[in-house]
Formats: C-alpha cells, structure tokens, sequence
C-alpha cells in the first residue's frame, strides 16, 4: 500500500538544485530516501534509448577502439543494454563488426549460409572458422533458389577423418522441417519436439526459405533481457561522423543492418552536424539517430529541430578527457544532464548521459536528475568484452583505456569528432592510460543493474519512467553536499581498507 498522507517537505526539488550560474557534478548533490513499499526485484529500469528504441536496461557502450568492439556489443546487447560501435577503422571493418552483432541471435535465419552436395568437409571447417556455425542446409546446387536435399551438422562431421569426402556422402537427408508460413513460436515448438539443432522452412516447391536453430531458443532463454529488434536479432549502433567524405560510413552500416547510428562529434552544435542528421532521417528514415555531444539548450533545441531521435549529454567530464581544460568549453555534467533531459523531454526526445561515470551511485543519479540511458566509457573498459590484451602494471591486471583525442588514438584515426585538420598539428583532448580487469559482463551488467535497483527502492521509485515523473513533480528532494559532506560520505577514518571487485561507487 502506498503511503497516502503528505510528508512534510525537505530538500528542494531539481529546479531550485540546479539554478543558473552554478555548474553541478554528480557528486555534488544527494538524493533525500523515498518511502519503500516494494522489493529492490521489482524494479523496473526498462527505458528509452531513443524516440523508437526501448531498452531493458540503460547502459549504452560508448563509441571508444578501447571499449566498442562486436564482442561487446554483443555482450551488452544480451545483458538489455546496447553497443555503440566505433569508428576508428575502416568502413569495411566497422560494417563487419555490425554484421557479427546482427547475425549472433537470430528467430528465422532468412538467409541462411548453404552449399551443394558437391562441397567437401572443408568448406563446412571454413564457414566454422569464418562465420561460427557449422550447421549447414544442402541444396541442390547450394543456392536458396534450388531444392533443400539435406544438412550437415557438426555431428555428422567431427569424427570425420578426411576432410575431402563430398558432403552427399555425409550429410543427413532425414529431415525434420516446417512449411514457409510457420509462425516463429510453432517453429520452436516443432524444433523442440524433434530434438535436432535445426530446423529448415521450406516452401512448396521444397526450397529452403529460412532456417531455425536451436541454440537460439537457448540464448532467448539465457538471456531474457536481450534487447532484439522484430527479427529477433540483436540490436547494434554505430558510430558516424560529420564528414561528408564519410557518408559512405553511414551507408555500409546502414546496410550491414545498424538500427541506430550515433553521430560522434565532441562539440554538435555544427552545420556539419545538422547536415548528417538531416542525411540519415531522409535517406533512412527507419533508422535512429542520436546526435551529440552538447550540453545547453541552443544545441538541444538545433538537434531536434534536425530530426534527432536522442541527444547524447556531456562535453568534458569523460575520464580520460582534458577538453574543459584544453579548450575553455564544456560544463559540469549533473547541470548539463538535467537541464537538456527536461528540455529534450518536452519535445519527446530521450536524452543519453555520457561520460563521468564512475559507478552504480552516479548511474542512478544520472537517471533521476532526467537521462534516460548512460554512456560508459572507462566502467566498461577493462572488461573481458573490450578490446586489447590484459597486461600487469604494478601487479595489477588493467586493460588499456584512452580517450578517442588522444594523441595516441589520433595517430591511428580517431581525431575524426574533433573537426581536426590535416596540417600536422594536433592537440589532443584526451589522455590513454589503462583501467582495472573487471572480468565479463556476464557478471559485472547484472551487479551494475541490481546496484541501480536498489539506488531506485532507497529513492522510493519503482522504475525510469516513474522516477523521472517524481522528478518533475517536486515529489524527488535533493540536498547540495559541501565538500565537507562529500568526503563524509566517502570512506574514512581508516588506517587501510579493501575495496570491494568493482570498486566503491
Ligand atoms: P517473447 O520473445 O517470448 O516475448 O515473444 P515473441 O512473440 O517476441 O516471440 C515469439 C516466439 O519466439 C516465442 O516462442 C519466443 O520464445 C521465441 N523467441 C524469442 N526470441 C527468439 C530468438 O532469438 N530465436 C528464436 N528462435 N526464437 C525466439
Ligand atoms: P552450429 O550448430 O555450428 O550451426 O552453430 P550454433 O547453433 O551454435 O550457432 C549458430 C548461431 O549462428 C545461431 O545463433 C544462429 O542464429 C547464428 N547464425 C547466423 N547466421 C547463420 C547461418 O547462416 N547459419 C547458421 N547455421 N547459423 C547462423
Ligand atoms: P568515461 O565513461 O570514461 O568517463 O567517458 C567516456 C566518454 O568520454 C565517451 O563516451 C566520450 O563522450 C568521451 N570521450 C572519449 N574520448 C575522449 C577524448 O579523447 N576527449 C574527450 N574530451 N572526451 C572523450
């Protein structure tokens, strides 16, 4: 039962927090405890990422070589989050790694890889080592145009001792199928009775038309929060720039199946920007576009009155960024965030907090003060999922972690969202340094998710949406911390102490 008697009012609400002229950070201000009538388990974090995409979980991969890659996007897409692929290679590898995103978890698998009867073994062991799978209808002549006459599965391959036996000799023509029309739940159904790991659709004439497999039943059910589009198949964003020399970017990935693109510039309130929004809504218009970086009401207001389904928050306060120092511009990330989120929120459009993130305390804070996702850069990076190689510094295993303006991520291309030219000089906005193992995701996103959960019960709020109304209202009470009280409310007085795996935030 919710408590119906008005409580006495303490605190003041965000709007008297967050007055003009004072730039706030996240670990200025607190939060005053909400009345709990629920479990932290009933917490929903389901959220926004855009104008159309819904997430179960608010955590966005930011666009970094030392965090984006497709093993991440894969992995955070499956934990209800989603990855923002990055942009510091070439257009042929990033549309490479959307694809990998896309092709992971599939309901019907429209077009399936196939061979004839008259491939060998060798070409089952080359799709394996290329693609991942080696479950492999045979058509008559290995096209989806001609008739399905068999499979070859792992099973009927890996005792086989010679590798250059024809696959009419060993693949499986008892087969179980479904007719084109099946729904994706008779499908399964049909999958599951018969006990194979796939199962071929076929149309009248007995061509194949899709394939179901069975190892997706087992990642929806592993992975219920899994955030899919309407094929089932995962959902990946990629980074884009501004440069009209790179729209061919915006089209590979495009067509490699990108359902949201993230238009990376650290300052986005440009011509050039406004021109790349109005570029992907016309041509794509199915597709979402988050345009950023920015941090004050003009640059909102420029963005959405462009077409941008989501605007990404924050100039300055990322970990390994100097800009605010380097460039005199920016603005304290809370202020930022929570004057766009109620800006962008009266003309429906979600807004991301991106960058200064340092833990579970500052994710809920970034989420009640109005963002609908957060971006994470340095919490992310170190992760199994990330890229690079583990290394010791100091006997401590880190992973490397640098900043896209680094000079040592320009040298390799990644100057691109800072309108550098090519004359040779570069001044950088961001520092490489390396963060701490914090092992896989497969951990690490449910503990971040449940620590959110409980910020949320101790706030006395049950989910996103309803802690972004109780912010609106006045009904969230927040209080100034001094740096007296923030070093109160930190760790103290101790002659040493262990910090727990993932830190103490
Ligand atoms: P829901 O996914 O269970 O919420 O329901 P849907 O209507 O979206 O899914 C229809 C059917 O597809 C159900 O039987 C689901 O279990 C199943 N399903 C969901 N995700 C996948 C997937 O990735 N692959 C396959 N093969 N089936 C899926
Ligand atoms: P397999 O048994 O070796 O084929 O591999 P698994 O069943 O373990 O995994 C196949 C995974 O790859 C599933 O998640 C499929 O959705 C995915 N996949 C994507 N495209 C294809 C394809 O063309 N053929 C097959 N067999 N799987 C695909
Ligand atoms: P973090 O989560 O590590 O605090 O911040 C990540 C964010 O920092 C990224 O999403 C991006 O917005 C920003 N960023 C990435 N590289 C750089 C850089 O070199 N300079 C600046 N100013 N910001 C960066």
């Amino acid at each position: 039962m919710r408590e119906e008697r008005e409580a006495p009012h303490d605190g003041v609400p965000a709007s008297a927090l967050f007055e003009d002229g004072v730039g706030l950070s996240y670990d200025d201000f607190i939060l005053l405890p909400g009345y709990i009538d629920f479990h932290a388990s009933e917490v929903s974090l389901e959220t926004q990422l855009t104008r159309g995409i819904r997430l179960k979980r608010p955590l966005v991969s930011a666009p970094m070589d030392t965090v984006s890659e497709s093993d991440m996007a894969i992995g955070l897409a499956l934990q209800g989050g989603i990855g923002i692929l990055h942009y510091n290679n070439t257009i042929e590898e990033q549309a490479a790694m959307v694809r990998r995103v896309k092709r992971f978890e599939n309901g019907f698998i429209s077009d399936p890889v196939a061979l004839s009867p008259d491939h060998r073994v060798t070409d089952v062991d080359h799709i394996k080592r290329t693609l991942g799978f080696s479950g492999i209808p045979i058509t008559e002549d290995g096209t989806l145009q001609s008739r399905l006459v068999g499979i070859v599965t792992n099973r009927d391959i890996d005792f086989e001792k010679d590798r250059t036996r024809l696959l009419r000799e060993v693949m499986t023509t008892d087969l179980v199928t479904a007719p084109k029309g099946v729904t994706l739940s008779e499908a399964n159904k049909i999958l599951k009775r018969s006990k194979k790991g796939k199962l071929p659709v076929i149309d009248d004439e007995g061509r194949l038309a899709a394939l179901v497999s069975r190892n997706d039943l087992v990642k929806n059910k592993d992975f219920p929060e899994a955030s899919k589009d309407s094929r089932k198949q995962l959902l990946a964003g990629a980074a884009v720039s501004t440069r009209e020399e790179e729209r061919g970017r915006i089209d590979s990935v495009v067509a490699a199946g990108a359902d949201v693109l993230v238009i990376d510039a650290a300052q986005g309130h440009s011509r050039f920007e406004i021109d790349t929004v109005r570029y992907i809504k016309e041509r794509y218009p199915h597709v979402e576009v988050i345009a950023g970086n920015i941090v004050s009401l003009g640059q909102c207001d420029a963005l959405i009155r462009a077409g941008a389904d989501g605007l990404r928050i924050g100039m300055g306060p990322g970990s390994i960024c100097i800009t605010q120092n380097m460039m005199a511009v920016g603005r304290a990330q809370a202020s930022a965030v929570y004057r766009c989120a109620r800006y962008a929120r009266e003309h429906g459009v979600p807004v991301v907090a991106d960058g200064g993130i340092r833990g579970i305390g500052h994710i809920a804070k970034a989420l009640a003060i109005g963002a609908c996702t957060v971006m994470l850069g340095s919490l992310l990076a170190g992760t199994a999922e990330s890229p690079g190689e583990y290394l010791y510094e100091n006997g401590v295993r880190v992973k490397q972690y640098r900043g896209m303006a680094s000079l040592e991520a320009m040298s390799a291309g990644g100057g691109k969202r800072y309108l550098v030219e090519g004359d040779g000089i570069q001044v950088p906005q961001g520092v490489a340094g390396t963060v701490v193992d914090k092992g896989s995701l497969t951990d690490y996103i449910p503990y971040l998710a449940k620590g959110v959960s409980q910020a949320f019960q101790d706030m006395g709020v049950r989910s996103v949406t309803e802690a972004h109304e109780a912010l609106y209202s006045g009904r969230l009470r927040f209080e100034r911390r001094t740096a007296a009280a923030q070093e109160e409310g930190s760790v103290h007085s101790l002659v040493s102490y262990r910090e727990p795996r993932w830190g103490i935030r």
